[in-house]
Formats: structure tokens, C-alpha cells, sequence
């Protein structure tokens, strides 16, 4: 760490943000945010409406009847790529004896984790914004109208057609999965630049689908770099920007419209009696961001959206605290940036994103790599279901709020006996029988 940190030293850092102190011990913290504000003053000042959420939305619906084509597995919900919401009582009785926490209100898992094509919550943004594109560019050599059936995006017509085209991304693994998987269906060249912590298994199943990938030593900034750089040199190469996208951020943001269809389906009400709270695991910021957008839009000032990020990579947390956004990075307070969580690996944040909801969230906590591994196991053990470990930080949520969340509480004068909680699974369906056996294992030791 170098003396000067942005201009100041980091007494004056620590000074100005004593929680500083716990972030750069990688100690866990729980941070409120002090510019999060009603929803009624802020919404004007949002860039994107409902409307472009809901366009967003049709979107996908156009393209249902080529998904259920290209994709069996999704035939059944006729082209919906959408995951289950499933109640957790028995995990609530066990974070009770984890961690001697109770919590209040109903425990709920939205099961990313089992979103079909990608296996992860990129199935949503990254698919999405793949989609987009390809649209795009049937309509603008008249290959399609908006009133076709898209099916004949799995023609061989089409699939020539887009052979012309390149599609390039850097990603920790997941993104690299999504659009890689979607993009070759479609015919695309496609180019994955995946960071140091990519897994293995990623990259042999991208090169099984016939995806380009190229390995960097270095961490996720750096790949993102990498695959701009090289996009950049062809006008038929189209480069998904995972720091800036407004695209996957709207396919993020159509969760929460899912969301709410399902949790009328269960008869949950949330309003100011029943406030949901919704735990979301935070990498470089869209995922989480756009869902937490999307949530706010139709909930307002009843739901209270909370990221979660590894103690070794609170890139968010660093940017919003400062409000430097982009321009600091774990790096820069001696953090390594190294954490099992894979999906969360990220050392800086999406200015784009930080400043769409820097008065949207609630907070953001951290959560230690033994914690993911142990609560890995407890859910395997105790639901039945098995998930990455980056998709385990959003199950720590209530134990955080409750336990060091007391304050917002109070100052929101929420009635927690009717609260919904719903920590948000992100990944794992897709882990390979035997990564997830040693994942398992490492828990066993604790
Ligand atoms: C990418 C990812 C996240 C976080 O998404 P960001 O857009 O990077 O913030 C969370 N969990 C998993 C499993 C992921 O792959």
C-alpha cells in the first residue's frame, strides 16, 4: 500500500470512515448507507422506467418460442427462463444454531442457482443483452419483424448469418457461461477472456460448445480489459461491458417483475407491515443492481436491498462508502481481492451501477470465505440444495441484519414479526458432481 491513497493518507481514511478498519483487516462488517433515501425523491432522477424494464421484458417474450426450441430444457415454461422461489424453514432452525441468531419473518431462496442455459444469475443479463443484439442486427438486414415467430433464430439461415458476427466478454466464469453457451447456439464467433479464479470446468465446457477462450493470470478488471481492447479492432466484434452495460442491467432488472408474479402466486403480501428484505451477492455490481432496481421500482420504499460481498473483495462497499465508485479498488487499501467465492472476485466496482442505486440500497455486508463453506454444507445437508459459494453470501442476510441491523430498523420503523427475507442463490446448478463434493468437504473441517 502506498502512503497516499487517492490524495490522502490512510489515517485521514480511517478517520473519515472508521469501518475502514474493519474492511482492511478483512474483518466482516455490516455498512448502512447514509444516502439511501425514500423512493418517491429519488425516482426522478432515475435513468431507466418501468417502461424500459417492461420493454425489456417483451423482448424476452419474443424470443420464448426460440429458447424452448434451442433450449428442450426450457420447453415445459415455454421458453421462461425463470427460477423457483422456494420457502427455508429448515435452514432458518439452523442459522439459529450456527450462529445462536434468531431471525423474525419468513426465510425465503430464490434459486438462481437452478436458472436453466447458464446455471447462474447470469442467465438473466447476460442471455438478455446476447438477445438484444442479435435482434438487432436480424432487423437491421431485414432477415425479421417484430411480429415473426423467433424460432427461426435456431434455422441454419440464421445461425450462417451471425457466423459473420463476433460477440467477446471478460469474466471471473459465470458471464463467460451465459453468454458463451447462448451466443454459440445463436452461431455467434464467440470470445470469453476469463480471469485468473475462472474454473477449470468453465472453460473446458465453453471450448466443448466451440467458444474461444483465453486465459489471463491477472484478475477480472484486467480480462474486461483485455476483451475490450480486442473488440475494439473489428466493427462486426460486439463487446458485452460487464462494468457499464445498460443491457444486462435491464435483463437483471426483470427478475424483480418474476419476483413478484411468484410471490402473489404464494399469496406473500409485502407492503409496510410486511417489509421484504432481499439479500443479493455483489460482484462487480450489475446483477445485484439491476434486481435491486427492479425491485424498487414496483416496491418502493417496502423492500430494503442488501449486497453482500467477500471480506477479501468489498469492491462496492469501497465505492459507494467513498463515492469514488470506479476509481478505487480493493487493490488500492492492500486487499488481495482472493476469495473462493469466484463469482464475487471483482476489485472494482461498475461506476455505472454505483451510481444508479447509491440512494437505492440499503446497505452492504461482508461475509469470510469459512462462513460461505460452512453455510454451503448446512444447505445441502439440511434442503437438499447445493450451491456455489458465492451464491452463499446472500444466505448470511438475516443473520447480519438481525444481529447489527437494529439501527435501520428503528429509523424505518419496521414491524420485523411480518418480515419476508429473501436471500438471493446466484449460482451452482451447474458445478460438476465432483467440485462440488470438495467444496462440501472443505466445510466439514470447520
Ligand atoms: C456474477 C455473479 C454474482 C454477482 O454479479 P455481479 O454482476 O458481478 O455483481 C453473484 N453470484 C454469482 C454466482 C455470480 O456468478
Amino acid at each position: 500500500m502506498s502512503q497516499f491513497i487517492h490524495g490522502k493518507r490512510l489515517t485521514d481514511w480511517l478517520h473519515m470512515y472508521p469501518l475502514l478498519n474493519k474492511i482492511i483487516s478483512t474483518e466482516e462488517t455490516f455498512w448502512l448507507n447514509p444516502n439511501y433515501t425514500r423512493f418517491t425523491e429519488i425516482v426522478k432522477e432515475l435513468p431507466f422506467s418501468k417502461e424500459d424494464v417492461l420493454n425489456a421484458e417483451q423482448r424476452l417474450k419474443r424470443f420464448a418460442p426460440f429458447i424452448a426450441k434451442a433450449f428442450p430444457e426450457t420447453k415445459q415454461a415455454d421458453g421462461m427462463i425463470e427460477s423457483p422461489l422456494i420457502e427455508m424453514e429448515n435452514m432458518q432452525k439452523e442459522l439459529v444454531s450456527m450462529f445462536q441468531q434468531e431471525t423474525k419473518g419468513k426465510l425465503l431462496l430464490k434459486c438462481d442457482s437452478h436458472l436453466p442455459i447458464a446455471g447462474s444469475v447470469k442467465a438473466r443479463g447476460g442471455i438478455y443483452e446476447v438477445l438484444k443484439h442479435a435482434e438487432e442486427l436480424a432487423l437491421k438486414h431485414r432477415l425479421l419483424s417484430l411480429a415473426d415467430d423467433y424460432s427461426v433464430f435456431a434455422s441454419d439461415q440464421f445461425r450462417t448469418f451471425f457466423s459473420q458476427y463476433s460477440i467477446t466478454v471478460g469474466s471471473t466464469g459465470n458471464l463467460g457461461l451465459s453468454i458463451g453457451i447462448i451466443s454459440a447456439k445463436l452461431g455467434f464467433r464467440v470470445n470469453v477472456h476469463m480471469s485468473a479464479e475462472a474454473k477449470q470446468w468453465k472453460k473446458e465446457l465453453l471450448r466443448r460448445n466451440g467458444v474461444n477462450v483465453i486465459e489471463h493470470a491477472s484478475d477480472y478488471s484486467h480480462a474486461v480489459e483485455m476483451g475490450r481492447k480486442e473488440a475494439e479492432k473489428d466493427p462486426n466484434n460486439y463487446f458485452i461491458d460487464d462494468e457499464n452495460s445498460p443491457h444486462l442491467f435491464m435483463g437483471y432488472a426483470v427478475a424483480a417483475f418474476r419476483l413478484k408474479k411468484q410471490l402473489e402466486e404464494k399469496k406473500i403480501v409485502v407492503d409496510k407491515d410486511h417489509p421484504l428484505f432481499v439479500y443479493l451477492p455483489c460482484g462487480v455490481g450489475g446483477a445485484p443492481g439491476g434486481i435491486a432496481f427492479g425491485l424498487k421500482l414496483l416496491f418502493q420504499d417496502d423492500v430494503h436491498c442488501f449486497f453482500a460481498e467477500p471480506t477479501h473483495s468489498p469492491c462496492m462497499l469501497l465505492g459507494m462508502m467513498t463515492q469514488l465508485h470506479d476509481r478505487v479498488s480493493v487493490q488500492d487499501f492492500g486487499l488481495d481481492n482472493k476469495t473462493e467465492a469466484d463469482g464475487l472476485a471483482v476489485g472494482r466496482p461498475s461506476k455505472f451501477v454505483g451510481k444508479i442505486i447509491e440512494k437505492l440500497v440499503s446497505g452492504i455486508y461482508t461475509v469470510n470465505d469459512d462462513k460461505l463453506f460452512m453455510l454451503l454444507k448446512r444447505m445441502k445437508d439440511v434442503e437438499g440444495i447445493a450451491l456455489e459459494p458465492s451464491a452463499l453470501a446472500g444466505v448470511y442476510g438475516p443473520v447480519q441484519l438481525f444481529a447489527k441491523g437494529k439501527p435501520y430498523m428503528e429509523q424505518h420503523g419496521l414491524t420485523m414479526k411480518n418480515a419476508i427475507h429473501i436471500c438471493w442463490a446466484t449460482g451452482g446448478s451447474f458445478v460438476p458432481k465432483e467440485e462440488m463434493e470438495a467444496y462440501y468437504q472443505k466445510a466439514v473441517n470447520f
